[in-house]
């Protein structure tokens, strides 16, 4: 016998454009869409979507999405009102909501005399995406502080569970979280206690400027498009081919910063996407080098869901 599908839970709204809710501001609409203001809510938003055979995905700050112009099939749940943290100054634990913003969360434990998260200050995302991408900069990442994460099965939406750190099987900018339906709730980390506040917020600020002098803040981008293909920089190669401003439509290469693509104003993700295959072309012919992208495109191969549907 088929299983009864659950009642639509109230916040679901149908075809709203995602372009406010990426980086890039670009993106078709989500077929349905919620941001759910609870883990509870969440959790019942995973069970209807299961129920209701849709495929769904959930997204952070959307600040490393590339979202085709035809938008997402499904469910897309956006999870930055899903905020909020809590620290034991003494002991360096941190508790995170998946939606608490990282800079947030880097300024606030930087205020309590915590030392790990100086780096994060400048990354535009959530918690629940930092955990994914295992983001880092400056010499920091995700992985190196992260003692644990609460994550949820969306196929067993009542039975939340934990995994260590060391089961994520975190790289440069990876975690198996990327390949698994699973969404994250919140993530526990284990920070150095005792330091001189003071400090730690000078040198967490210090961050911020060296990153915001020498990186389109400004202008709507995804951070850093491609990978680093070790000992290689991404962005030197780009420069070095003089492809800083090279643009299609509204997209360009950054002329700050060439691993940067922006926004000039009415890009599509079409030309974004055009945009990147084209770089890649460039480089391939060039040094006989793949760049891999490290900015994740959603609605462009349908393998992007957490749950595929029927
Ligand atoms: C100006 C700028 C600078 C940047 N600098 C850096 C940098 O220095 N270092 C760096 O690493 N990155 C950088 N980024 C990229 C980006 O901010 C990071 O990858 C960030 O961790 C993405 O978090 P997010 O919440 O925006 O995730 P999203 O972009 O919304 O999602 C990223 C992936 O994570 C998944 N996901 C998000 N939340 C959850 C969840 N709760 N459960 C399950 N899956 C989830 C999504 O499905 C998607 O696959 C930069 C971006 C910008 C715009």
């Amino acid at each position: 016998m088929a299983a009864q599908a659950t009642a639509q839970p109230s916040g679901v709204r149908q075809s709203v454009s995602l372009q406010a809710f990426t980086t890039w501001k670009v993106g078709g609409p989500a077929e349905w869409f919620a941001e759910p203001g609870s883990q509870g809510e969440l959790i019942q938003l995973a069970a209807w979507a299961v129920s209701a055979g849709l495929p769904f995905r959930c997204i952070g700050a959307g600040s490393n999405l590339l979202i085709a112009d035809g938008g997402l099939a499904g469910l897309t749940l956006c999870n930055r009102r899903l905020q909020g943290s809590h620290s034991d100054p003494h002991e360096g634990w941190v508790e995170a909501e998946a939606g608490e913003p990282i800079p947030t969360l880097a300024r606030k434990v930087a205020r309590a005399g915590l030392h790990g998260l100086e780096w994060a200050v400048g990354i535009p995302g959530t918690v629940g995406g930092a955990v994914v991408m295992n983001a880092g900069a400056q010499g920091g990442c995700t992985a190196d502080w992260l003692h644990s994460v609460r994550v949820l099965d969306p196929s067993r939406p009542d039975q939340p569970f934990t995994l260590e750190a060391r089961e994520l099987d975190f790289a440069y900018r990876h975690s198996r979280l990327q390949a698994e339906p699973l969404l994250v709730l919140s993530a526990r980390f284990r920070l150095a206690a005792g330091h001189d506040p003071a400090e730690i917020t000078a040198r967490t600020s210090a961050n911020l400027q060296s990153r915001t002098s020498t990186q389109p803040y400004q202008q709507p981008s995804c951070g850093s498009v491609f990978r680093n293909p070790e000992p290689r920089k991404a962005g030197q190669l780009i420069e070095a081919l003089g492809l800083k401003g090279l643009s299609v439509g509204g997209a360009q290469v950054s002329t700050l910063h060439a691993n940067f693509i922006v926004n000039t104003g009415n890009a599509r993700a079409r030309d974004i996407d055009t945009l990147i295959r084209l770089v890649q072309e460039r480089i391939r012919d060039e040094h006989g080098i793949e760049l891999h992208t490290e900015v994740k495109r959603l609605g462009f191969e349908g393998v992007d869901t957490q749950r595929p549907g029927p």
